[in-house]
């Protein structure tokens, strides 16, 4: 750490895996955040899961962008685009492994832009930097690091003292139970493959010691060596991802390196359960990404995430999921209610009275949901913001904050008149009178029993009437029951889930 780069207390703290510790985030190069983050093995389906360190990386960019700590930021996140399970379904399939990963990762792309989560800067693929990881392994092996096998190229752990600093895990304890696989030449059970020599029918690369496939850690050395240079602030996964991967990863890097370490912090994400179990196909709980995404509004998960701890191991259920949908209704009829009260404004968002302790939960290791809390303690104070003159204010504040969570688009003019016209087909099926029933008899003339239940029954009675009778091909009739509806002013919208109705507009 350079020794001029004196800490702001006011500024962003966060847990640096590393050094077990909180601590001031500073960059090396002044003003410029350079971050990597291990990406998907896009090899099968994108799950909930695999998203969650996604998401929270996500908001740790749009923070570091925000004026309040104005950071450029360089965010580099890779794809591993070849291994075992792309390879065995690619032959599988009688394709190759690029289409295999292809397919499921243009699926997960897609998910995360309806999660709002921001493209990466870079975005490399692994097999895209085959030159630049062989240089890599040519190194190590010419100090000794590594060394050339009949079936590939390891990593010589015991080489390196620092083995496990970033675990915690000691070399005595990882032996115990470590193995030599029978089609594995390795010297010792704790090395690693840096290179895998091609069996037939394998995709492969050539290298100076024979063609293959590069190992999933050194590709990850390589291509932020390569994109970021080392050292670089900030390198990120997921919790599963410390061990071995991240620590392999310091292993290969470090050694090349005049001055370690590799990066400054290393920050990782929680895992997430669904209904209290890891979600597998063996496990009969796996719910593809997309699937999840059509059944619940986005900005509501990004919500349910917000509102639990980065490293926290999250458990999501349809309880869990539900209960973030109403916060975030809650927030958007906040939002709404400022808008109406007082238009929009720009400016004075950063210099809201609430800011401070805003900004003071996520400057805390990014305590996102104590920053929320902010927000919802706002929502209970609506009336006197209201009334103070303070709403204008207050939503362009409520905005920012939205921005920097990346649920922006919830709280934008097109969502919160969205949400205006449920509130008016909301406010007009109140304003149904006592008399419509007995009016929507009349004009139904006996074509359907009412039963007095109200209005809304009385249109689920006339609904079922009239799809019964164009089941029974009597279209006059489904007509006339229709038009008997349009007078009274219920619109009907027929589609393959069924019939639904709305209150005409006026
Ligand atoms: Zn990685």
């Amino acid at each position: 750490m350079p020794a001029n780069a004196m800490p702001n207390p006011m500024a962003l703290r966060l847990y640096n895996t590393r050094t077990r510790q909180i601590e001031p985030f500073r960059t090396l190069e002044p003003g410029h955040a350079r971050i990597y983050v291990c990406g998907l093995t896009p090899s099968a389906e994108g799950h909930l899961g695999h998203a969650r360190s996604f998401l929270f990386f996500d908001v740790l960019r749009r923070y570091l962008e925000h004026p309040r700590n104005g950071y450029r930021v360089t965010f580099v996140k890779n794809v591993t685009d070849v291994d075992d399970r792309s390879i065995a379904t690619a032959k599988a399939e009688g394709t190759t492994f690029d289409r295999v990963v292809a397919r499921f990762y243009d699926a997960f792309r897609v998910s995360m832009r309806r999660l709002n989560v921001r493209e990466p800067d870079a975005e490399p693929y692994a097999t895209h930097f085959v030159p630049q990881i062989v240089a890599m392994i040519g190194e190590l092996i010419a100090r000794d690091f590594a060394y050339v096998t009949d079936d590939g190229i390891y990593y010589r752990v015991a080489a390196f003292p620092r083995y496990g600093a970033l675990s915690g895990k000691n070399v005595e304890e990882l032996l115990v139970g470590a193995r030599i696989a029978e089609n594995e030449h390795k010297h010792d059970p704790l090395d690693f493959a840096l290179w895998k020599f091609a069996k037939p029918d394998e995709p492969r690369w050539d290298s100076p010691w024979g063609a293959g496939r590069p190992g999933w850690h050194i590709e990850c050395s390589a291509m932020a060596r390569s994109l970021l240079g080392v050292p670089f602030d900030l390198h990120g996964g997921g919790y599963d991802l410390i061990f071995p991967h991240h620590e392999n990863e310091i292993a290969q890097s470090e050694p090349l390196m005049d001055a370690p370490p590799m990066a400054v912090m290393w920050a990782h994400g929680g895992l997430l359960n669904f209904e209290g179990r890891k979600m597998s196909k063996s496990l009969g709980n796996f719910e593809p990404l997309s699937a999840l995404l059509d059944r619940h509004d986005p900005m509501a998960i990004r919500l349910l995430f917000l509102q639990t701890g980065y490293q926290k191991p999250m458990n999501f259920t349809e309880e869990s999921i539900a209960g973030a949908k109403a916060a975030l209704e809650r927030l958007q009829r906040f939002a709404f209610r400022l808008r109406a009260a007082g238009g929009t404004a720009t400016g004075e968002r950063s210099a809201h009275p609430a800011a401070a302790e805003f900004f003071a939960g996520l400057d805390h290791d990014m305590d996102t949901s104590s920053a929320l809390s902010v927000l919802f303690k706002l929502a209970n104070q609506a009336q006197g913001i209201v009334e103070r003159g303070e709403a204008a204010a207050t939503l362009a504040f409520v905005r920012d904050a939205a921005g920097i969570f990346g649920i922006a688009p919830a709280f934008d003019d097109a969502a919160l008149d969205a949400f205006d016209e449920a509130r008016a087909a909301e406010g007009a099926l109140a304003a149904l009178d006592a008399s419509f029933v007995a009016r929507l008899a009349e004009r139904i003339g006996g074509s359907a029993h009412l039963n007095g239940d109200g209005p809304e029954a009385a249109i689920a009675a006339v609904i079922a009437a009239r799809n019964a009778a164009r089941k029974a091909k009597d279209f006059a009739l489904g007509d006339r029951l229709r038009d008997a509806l349009a007078a009274e002013g219920i619109v009907l919208k027929d589609s393959k889930d069924g019939t639904t109705w709305t209150v005409a507009a006026g």
